[in-house]
């Protein structure tokens, strides 16, 4: 029997409403010590999904108005009974309300131990548990819509599919090898190779999937790079509609990196607005430009921002040169103005480029596509099934691995006892993707990457 657990679910910050949720054996008995109903029934007597209006009492005294929820194993989020307490979201409030609960018999919950406990019971797989941290941190559309369908169980439905056909051809090659005088009707090549390279299709697909799963979830390392006044900070306004740089019309006062992450379209962009890349004979200054050019080095993206209303500097053509070969948008400023710059040559050294104006606000939903195409994610279908982190793609990677190995010793003519290991090996890492066979080290890895609370 595991004890029962007790935290603020609804985070660090007060709120309208605030949270107290309590799960396990006695999480009714010890809401019913901290909660009394204002129509004088007990919440002991309370049915699963029932709320109650009532007070929180502290020492014998009422301490706030509160609204009871009480579910019955094994119909909760956990498994287990569950109480929930919505009280009013002072900081004070709440944590005064969840020390009269552990005075009642609570202990603290772990990070994530109301979601390894729902997990434990049978509630939802590994990749489903990882899917509530992710909607918890999305900052995204895409990536919340794809947490949610993995939340739904698109992804482990995905797995299982593979599996389930894997483990029927196990079981009929391991009777086949292990019961000869039987009349098993034995498996055909043909068969063998049909069921493998569906499998292998299924899982290569996800694995194609991966990288741009990850731009869309993680979100790109950005930066706006670009000389003095081509109106870099402008753009980092613009797109993150706050005036977090500064914007003058002296040369050079952007002398740092500034950062901000902004959502562009579907996808998160991590901006780093550099310092204006010119020759400087400013120390500080310097160092700035020195920085700048190690941001670009190491961006996933590169929005190389250009003044269409002056000819192209010798601080262009560097920018232009440190951009080749790297995923890099063009960004063409200024188009309100006059055009001067030689747009040509942007155009041959960039495959990406789009003409904006900072100033009057154009162009953002131009400069989304062009940065969507260039990071390969603009035909991204989020409804589709996702692999969410690294661990889950290792084991999709050693499960395709395996089952590449065996189609290549079916066509080597093998025997069926030594495919089936390697069918076996494959099925194991799927186990382990959705947690059927995950080691506990594993487990609490992933629930200790939680907040407390969920
Ligand atoms: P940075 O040095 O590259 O960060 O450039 P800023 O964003 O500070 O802009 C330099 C100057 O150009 C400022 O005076 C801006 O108001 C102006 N500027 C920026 N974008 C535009 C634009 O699209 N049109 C016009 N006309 N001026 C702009």
């Amino acid at each position: 029997m595991s004890k029962t657990i007790a935290a603020i679910a609804s985070g660090n910050a007060p709120g309208g409403i605030g949270v107290i949720r309590i799960s396990g054996e006695d999480a009714i008995k010890i809401a019913s010590l901290v909660f009394s109903p204002a129509d004088g029934s007990s919440l002991l007597d309370l049915k699963g999904y029932r709320a109650k209006f009532g007070n929180i009492i502290i020492q014998g005294k009422k301490a706030d108005n509160a609204v009871a929820l009480v579910f019955r194993a094994p119909k909760s989020y956990t498994g287990e009974d569950v109480a929930e307490l919505s009280i009013h979201g002072g900081m004070l409030a709440l944590q005064n309300t969840l020390k009269a609960v552990f005075e009642a018999g609570a202990f603290p919950a772990q990070a994530g131990e109301f979601t390894k406990r729902a997990f434990l019971n049978g509630k939802i797989d590994l990749t489903q548990a990882e899917s509530v941290a992710q909607i918890i941190s999305a900052q995204g559309e895409a990536e919340l819509r794809a947490s949610f369908n993995a939340l739904q169980g698109v992804l482990s439905n995905e797995i299982n599919d593979v599996l389930e056909k894997l483990l029927d051809m196990s079981a009929l090659m391991a009777a086949w090898v292990d019961y000869p005088d039987e009349e098993i009707p034995e498996l055909s090549d043909t068969e063998l190779e049909k069921t493998l390279e569906y499998a292998a299709g299924k899982l290569k697909k996800l694995l194609d999937n991966y990288d741009s799963g990850q731009t869309i979830t993680c979100g790109v390392d950005t930066v706006i790079a670009g000389r003095p006044n081509a109106g870099k900070s402008s753009l980092m306004n613009m797109l993150s509609k706050t005036e977090k740089s500064i914007v003058t019309h002296i040369e050079g006062t952007t002398r740092d990196i500034v950062e901000d992450s902004v959502r562009l379209g579907d996808i998160v962009l991590h901006l780093k607005d550099t310092a204006g890349l010119r020759t400087s004979e400013d120390y500080v200054e310097a160092i700035g430009i020195e920085k700048a050019y190690k941001a670009i080095e190491n961006a996933q993206l590169i929005l190389a921002v250009f003044d269409s209303s002056q000819s192209l500097s010798k601080d262009d053509f560097d920018l232009i040169e440190k951009c080749r070969g790297k995923t890099a948008v063009a960004v063409i400023n200024k188009t309100d103005l006059e055009a001067k710059m030689e747009i040509k040559a942007v155009e041959d050294a960039f495959e990406s480029v789009v003409y904006i104006s900072a100033k009057n606000n154009e162009g953002i939903e131009e400069l989304s596509q062009k940065v969507n195409e260039v990071l390969g994610v603009a035909d991204f279908d989020s409804n589709a099934p996702l692999l969410a982190n690294l661990r889950q793609k290792q084991n999709c990677e050693r499960a395709y691995e395996s089952i590449c190995e065996a189609l290549n010793s079916v066509n080597m003519g093998m025997t069926f006892d030594a495919i089936n290991v390697m069918i076996d090996s494959a099925a194991d890492e799927l186990l382990s993707l959705t947690g059927r066979k995950a080691t506990t080290e594993v487990v609490n890895n992933i629930f200790s990457k939680f907040c407390v609370g969920k």
